[in-house]
């Protein structure tokens, strides 16, 4: 009779179901676009996939929306963590909902196109929470590039090696660099030797940070995010899982 209990307490422990009752550990939302650029789509339908599939698997939740009216007090104060995956706000109260989100605690996790700033961005606090990187330029067409690990002790870069082999994507170039900014710390860096790198648009010189954060918010953003070779590596498919837990275990919910 008591290893009977003991059976029906197993199945019930570990069953799907006792599985999915378990508190999510944090609550991540991801803004995205299903408009414009087509490789751009198709990276963020591929980044769907892949974060829910590591959303079961660490046990956060993990939401996406392509209504950017969603960035509002009401929405965000729900979620430790939001992701852009590969659109930013357009308009003013998507834009200070956002602020008063970063300002008061929560945490950001953005790829590619998501930090596109030029001067006819008009959103200077933007700039700034990233380190004061403009868009300058890019490379054409989408190419894997050899980039280096700046600081491999770091919870995002922990599981890498001192260079990360990048599957194909299109890589811009920032002026100024954000390394200048002392908020900012660099956590892998294009490596001089892909220079030039493009063969329609080429770059041929400069510092070009990669993976950063802003010290001061908790922040990541990653220029990778072009294309649908993204997720090819085993290696960076583990950074982009270390930073989604680095970032929502660090985050609370913001009193918005
Ligand atoms: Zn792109």
């Amino acid at each position: 009779m008591r290893w009977f209990l003991m059976l029906i307490v197993c199945a019930v422990v570990f069953s799907p179901a006792g599985r999915a009752a378990r508190a999510p550990a944090f609550h991540v939302l991801a803004f995205y676009t299903d408009q414009g650029e087509p490789d751009h789509i198709t990276f963020a339908q591929q980044a769907l996939a892949f974060f829910r599939k590591a959303a079961d698997r660490d046990h956060f939740s993990f939401e996406a929306t392509t209504n950017w009216d969603a960035c509002n007090a009401d929405k965000l104060k729900k979620f430790e963590l939001v992701l852009w995956l590969n659109d930013f706000p357009k308009n003013a109260s998507q834009r200070t909902a956002f602020e008063n989100y970063m300002d008061r605690g929560g945490a950001w996790l953005g790829f590619h196109v998501s930090a596109y700033n030029d001067e006819d961005t008009h959103w200077p606090w933007f700039v700034q929470f990233l380190g004061g990187a403009v868009f300058f330029g890019n490379s054409w067409p989408p190419l894997p590039a050899k980039l280096v690990v700046d600081d491999r002790s770091h919870p995002v870069t922990k599981h890498l090696s001192a260079t990360l082999a990048a599957p194909a994507s299109e890589w811009y170039i920032w002026k100024p660099s954000p390394r200048l900014d002392k908020k900012v710390k660099v956590l892998l860096t294009l490596d001089p030797s892909n220079y030039p790198l493009g063969l329609k648009d080429t770059i041929i010189a400069g510092d070009l940070p990669v993976v950063w954060t802003n010290t001061h918010y908790r922040m990541l953003y990653l220029n990778m995010g072009h294309g649908d070779k993204i997720f090819a590596s085993r290696e960076q498919n583990q950074m982009f899982e270390d930073a989604i837990l680095w970032l929502g275990a660090s985050a609370a919910k913001p009193k918005l």
